[in-house]
């Protein structure tokens, strides 16, 4: 494997940054499915490996890819984003402080709540798109990590990394990016001064909506990171060969999928921007989009495939709109090469603060004009109510 600096991150993904077995010549990594590594007849190892989760062979040309895409030391791959994403805030410790987005994936706010009502760590949500709230909810000397997700789900929000970096780093605090939305094909948050990127490699980074793996890629190598890899063997949330193998397969075509998802968010965003049915189309990709500008700095490469629709109406009809179509499948997740559909309040359930009439949608690698007309022929059944 190469880790040459003039290789764009396009071809280096594309072949896996150059992978060649040494054993084989394959230009697959091979699988490996041992749990446990045998010793000779002295004791000693016989490779670098001995236990599973501890380390094996099949995360290795995985993390070495993630870790490049993203610019970072090393990255680690983890059984789920969520078990990424403990694993980092098993690293804040009682009496420290959590500064993280009101409106962001549940599950990582479900989690810091857990942690804090149980561990006397304090938590400020803030509001994402004001980034004097952000200031205004770091407490000094106390503050050890701000959390923050860009664009936020599902307002998509952005929140600009940069400045984000600098009011943490000058409250003597970490800033982790949960980048999953926007992936490292747009947008690189180590290059911006994250500290730690996460992404739900469930999404995007495989594409084919059949893998759940997380990834953390670190800027440093320091006392916090080796905490996090500890707590990764202690804890075992570790990914398993054939789905450290599937996900490498589909990165492989993370660029082509991510340009073109970018492509067809954008023009159907724009075919119903105003439609009249619709309260508002939200999608960073649009001007009238209050995270345009961060977005056309910090979004490189295409605004990705997010977007939601407030239905003029409420939850009922815009349940009614998701009910009607052909195309989208009505399911959660995102990031895959289909296009989904969800009525984002239910799937949250009962604590959501997202606005009951808000359908979010997945947008795939569909052809457009078709992904469009399922969308028209669902919102004319409004019209007919
Ligand atoms: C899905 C998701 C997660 C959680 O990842 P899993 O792989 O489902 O555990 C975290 N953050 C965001 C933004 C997500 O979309």
């Amino acid at each position: 494997m190469t880790n040459d600096d003039k290789t764009s991150i396009e071809t280096s993904l594309a072949q896996a940054c150059h992978y060649i077995d040494d054993v084989t010549g394959g230009i697959n990594p091979p699988l490996q499915f041992s749990t446990t590594y045998a010793r000779g007849a002295d004791y000693e190892y016989l490779s670098r490996y001995s236990y599973t989760r501890s380390g094996n062979p099949s995360w290795e040309v995985l993390e070495k890819v993630c870790a490049e895409l993203d610019g970072g030391v090393e990255a680690l791959c983890f059984a789920s984003g969520m078990a990424a994403v403990c694993a980092v805030l098993e690293t804040v410790n009682s009496g420290e402080h959590v500064v993280a987005p009101r409106i962001m994936y549940h599950g990582s706010q479900d989690w810091l709540r857990r942690i804090s009502a149980r561990r006397s760590i304090g938590l400020t949500l803030f509001e994402a798109s004001d980034l004097d709230a952000l200031r205004a909810a770091i407490e000094p000397g106390k503050t050890s990590l701000v959390w923050i997700e860009t664009p936020v789900n599902p307002t998509w929000d952005l929140i600009d990394i940069a400045a984000a970096a600098d009011i943490a780093h000058e409250a003597g605090a970490i800033l982790v990016v949960d980048a999953t939305v926007s992936s490292p094909v747009t947008t690189r948050a180590l290059d911006y001064g994250a500290d730690i990127v996460f992404h739900s490699a469930t999404k995007y980074l495989n594409g084919h909506s059949d893998v759940n793996a997380g990834i953390l890629v670190g800027a440093q190598d320091d006392e916090r990171w080796q905490d996090i890899k500890l707590v990764r063997t202690l804890m075992g949330g570790v990914l398993g060969p054939f789905d450290a193998w599937l996900l490498l397969r589909g990165m492989r075509t993370l660029f082509l999928r991510f340009e073109k998802a970018s492509q067809n968010a954008l023009r159907l965003a724009q075919h119903f921007e105003h439609d009249p049915r619709l309260e508002k189309v939200l999608y960073p990709g649009l001007e009238s989009h209050p995270g345009h500008d961060i977005a056309k700095r910090q979004m490189t490469n295409g605004y990705g495939g997010m977007l939601s629709l407030l239905v003029r109406g409420d939850a009922e009809q815009a349940k009614m709109i998701a009910a009607a179509t052909r195309i989208f499948l009505r399911a959660t997740s995102l990031g895959g090469v289909e296009s989904l559909i969800e009525h984002r309040a239910s799937v949250e359930g009962p604590h959501s603060v997202v606005p009951p009439n808000l359908l979010r949608l997945s947008i795939g690698i569909e052809n457009c004009d078709e992904l469009i007309e399922d969308i028209e022929q669902s919102l004319s059944r409004l019209n007919q109510q």
